[in-house]
């Protein structure tokens, strides 16, 4: 006889683990979904799904979230959590995703490791609830952890899973998870799932830095930007992102675009800086003396810095003083 198939959202942590392991212990084959986007999803995980699934029972599928989940994160319709985190957002996103994939392979239900109560902005019952019905999984959204304390999903009502072999846990503690893993022999899982960059505050400042307002536009590089050098704003919609080493400069290079401007001294080594959005006379002196501070010349009076537009070919070469530490202290982001 052929197989249900439940599609899972698998992020890598304990919570997840276990509700896939519930869900297989039913004798469902599992669809698993991987999500990765520029902000999460590149760490590996320390467990294999092979060291506690049934071999045969399961495949992963990886699913990239790029242009939409920039979208979301500018204008997150549910807003931000404790720093530029739009959980719910998040996961309606992730959720449409996999509801598309139930459909086309005719899965009975997804399912997520969410726990009732574990996270204060996405895991409350009426989070959980908004992320049934704004992703079009109205009564197919199982949470096996929790099942228990929730209205009952399609698939327990119709007996296509027994919902007694579902769990009722809540809360902020690990420990019934913990004992969960121990009782079904399940070592060597991350202690914590993380690794989201949009849970970190020093990355949400700089995030936001981009997102001065909502007429804002950031695409991918934007983003990857975010990861690298020293970050300073001058003004809204006035930055220059500083590389700390030779591997830092070639990326941010790399990640330039053509209209963006590119400082570096000319009298020894130094940095590379890159300074986006309208620059005016007074922005032009002020990027190149922090160019100057972080050079081998940041003792001299006068060091000579050459600023260019990416894509031009000819530059302009003009003396500056190096920025001082007040001045590097007012418009440091993070
Ligand atoms: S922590 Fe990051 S990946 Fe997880 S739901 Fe929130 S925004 Fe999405």
């Amino acid at each position: 006889m052929k197989k249900k198939i439940a599609i899972g959202l698998y992020s890598g942590g304990l919570d997840s683990i276990l509700a896939c392991k519930l869900i297989a212990e039913e004798d469902f084959y599992l669809i698993l979904l991987q999500y990765k986007s520029p902000v999460f999803g590149g760490r590996e995980d320390s467990l294999q799904l092979s060291d506690f699934l049934p071999s045969g029972g399961f495949r992963l599928q990886t699913i990239e979230m790029r242009e939409e989940f920039i979208a979301m994160l500018q204008s997150p319709k549910f807003g931000y959590g404790k720093n530029m985190n739009p959980c719910l957002d998040c996961k309606i996103l992730m959720a449409q995703k996999a509801r598309q994939i139930m459909i086309e392979n005719r899965g009975s239900f997804v399912f997520t490791g969410e726990v009732v109560g574990q996270r204060p902005m996405s895991q409350r019952k009426d989070a959980l609830r908004i992320i049934e019905r704004e992703s079009g999984l109205d009564k197919h959204l199982l949470r096996p952890l929790s099942a228990q304390l929730l209205p009952p999903t399609l698939a327990e009502e119709r007996g296509v899973i027994n919902r007694e072999k579902l769990l009722n846990i809540s809360g902020r503690s690990r420990k019934r998870q913990k004992e969960l893993a121990e009782k079904k022999g399940i070592t060597g899982y991350p202690n914590s799932s993380g690794g989201c960059l949009l849970t970190d505050k020093s990355f949400s400042l700089r995030l936001k830095s981009i997102l001065y307002n909502e007429k804002a536009r950031i695409g991918l590089e934007d983003l990857q930007l975010l990861k690298v050098g020293r970050h300073f704003s001058l003004r809204p919609g006035v930055k220059c992102i500083v590389g700390r080493n030779q591997t830092e400069n070639e990326k941010i290079l790399s990640l330039g675009r053509e209209s963006d401007w590119v400082f570096k001294v000319t009298d020894g080594p130094g940095p590379i800086t890159l300074a986006k959005g309208s620059l005016q006379e007074d922005d032009f002196q002020w990027i190149a003396s922090i160019t100057a501070r972080y050079s081998d010349l940041k003792g001299e009076d006068r060091v000579f810095v050459k600023r260019q537009m990416k894509g031009k070919t000819i530059g302009f070469v003009f003396p500056v003083r190096p920025a001082t530490e007040e001045f590097l202290e007012k418009c440091k982001v993070s």
